[in-house]
């Protein structure tokens, strides 16, 4: 019954994102996206007490007063998350808001002692950015991001430790949280993946934020609509909350066009409400029925005066900036010779970057990229090893690329080579002198060697 264009497309070949489009035998409708992304901001305490952030310790044991919500304690902000926020907020090419100001927002959870959390509301520390996307045809696509501010993180409810309790971890609750969130700019899937992945790698560079879907320290909302294909309409959206892999993200951006397709088709309509995304069977179930921003009942915050910024202050989150991904693809391509998609996957994480660009120290970069992209890559994944404890160095690759520059060796026997250095870690120079596997391209060396086959 669904067609839609490219269905099983590959990750990066051959695909036009304008594209996505999803047909029906009644018709051809466009799927909008927008998301909103919840980043635990790497700091050793939390956002408004001195209590540890640590993942991974026993329930309960990192739990000030403040984050207990006993009566008359009052938050004191970490001035280091204020900085990792800023140093996101410039990640993400956005105005820092030198004013910004938090507020309550009001509403009960088991896990949230205080029944308010303290977010910012009207004025968010970062305003409007923009984050470059990779798409599969190899074209690039702005993704406009509307604000991003900070607030905490509520505790964990744990429901299946007993058939009948549930308990309750507060480790988490006042851990520092930036919430970015996009505009609607998403058309498709694949789209929103491509996003997640740079937004992923942004923070990492900027060691914001560790980035990790699995353990909850990057969460994201989507909000989905769709709308017939070629108009300009913006139909009722609906949310689904704490979506954690970016593959489960494009299957319930697909999984909830289609369902409100179908809704349309039938001469339904679509209610704006809160979905929950299921793994296991790939569909979207209702939670609740959308709650408004006055439902909240937001307002200033009483125990924190507004954050003001100076100039230093921004100055020194500044000083503080590394070359981020974009920035390094460029350079890549540009003095070093390297394919656009080649320095895509280099650039992905700074330590494979940070690798690279020490084995083309030297020597041929595009020749270490094929290397690095291919057999190096393998080799990894097979010993299921981190760059950084890869048993063939960055010294010993560009080494191997330079043998079969200066024709020491074939290609081929580069392959046995690297096959010996990846299981002893040696030098490339040595093997080749100890297993006599240089290549002899002295002529006269071989019609000696003819002529003694030949006698
Ligand atoms: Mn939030």
């Amino acid at each position: 019954m669904w067609r839609q264009k490219s269905k099983k497309m590959p990750v990066l070949k051959g695909y036009k994102m304008s594209e996505y489009v999803i047909e029906t035998p009644k018709g051809k409708w466009e799927v909008i996206v927008g998301l909103e992304i919840h980043c635990q901001i790497i700091s050793q305490s939390k956002i408004f007490s001195g209590a540890s952030t640590e993942f991974g310790d026993d329930p309960n044991v990192n739990v000030s007063f403040v984050d207990a919500g006993m009566p008359g304690m009052l938050p004191t902000l970490n001035e280091h998350c204020v900085f990792q926020a800023v140093k996101t907020g410039l990640g993400l090419q956005a105005k820092i808001n030198k004013y910004s100001e938090f507020s309550r927002k009001n509403y009960f959870y088991a896990d949230m002692p205080t029944d308010y959390q303290i977010t910012q509301f009207r004025y968010p520390i970062v305003g409007e950015g923009k984050v470059k996307i990779d798409l599969s045809d190899g074209s690039e696509k702005d993704i406009r991001i509307e604000r991003m501010h900070i607030e905490q993180d509520a505790g964990k409810s744990i429901h299946d430790l007993s058939p009948t309790k549930s308990y309750i971890d507060l480790n988490r609750a006042g851990i520092g949280l930036m919430e970015i969130v996009t505009k609607p700019d998403f058309r498709a899937p694949e789209e929103a993946g491509a996003f997640l992945r740079k937004l992923r790698s942004i923070l990492r560079y900027l060691k914001t934020c560790d980035g990790n879907m699995d353990e909850g320290s990057m969460r994201c909302d989507v909000n989905v609509s769709v709308r017939p294909f070629g108009t300009d309409e913006l139909r009722t959206r609906c949310e689904m909350k704490n979506v954690n892999s970016v593959k489960f993200v494009m299957q319930a951006i697909e999984n909830e066009a289609k369902r409100q397709i179908e809704q349309y088709e039938n001469g339904l309509t679509v209610e704006q409400e809160t979905r929950q995304f299921d793994p296991s069977t790939g569909q979207t179930k209702v939670m609740r029925k959308k709650e408004f921003a006055h439902d909240y009942r937001y307002f200033p915050e009483p125990d924190l005066p507004p954050l003001i910024l100076s100039d230093e202050f921004i100055e020194k989150v500044r000083q503080d900036m590394v070359e981020l991904p974009d920035a390094k693809k460029k350079r890549f391509i540009e003095t070093l010779g390297l394919t656009a998609y080649d320095a895509m996957v280099i650039c992905e994480n700074q330590e494979t970057a940070d690798f690279f660009e020490k084995a083309a120290q030297g020597h041929d970069a595009k020749k270490v990229a094929n290397w690095m992209m291919g057999d190096f890559f393998a080799m990894l994944n097979k010993k299921k090893c981190d760059i950084q404890n890869s048993p063939v160095s960055a010294e010993n690759l560009g080494a191997l690329v330079e043998l079969i520059s200066k024709d020491v060796i074939s290609g081929k026997i580069a392959k046995d080579v690297f096959e010996i250095m990846s299981e002893t870690g040696e030098n490339p120079e040595k093997i080749v002198e100890e297993k006599g596997l240089k290549q002899v391209t002295d002529t006269s060396e071989i019609e000696k060697i003819i002529d003694q086959v030949i006698a």
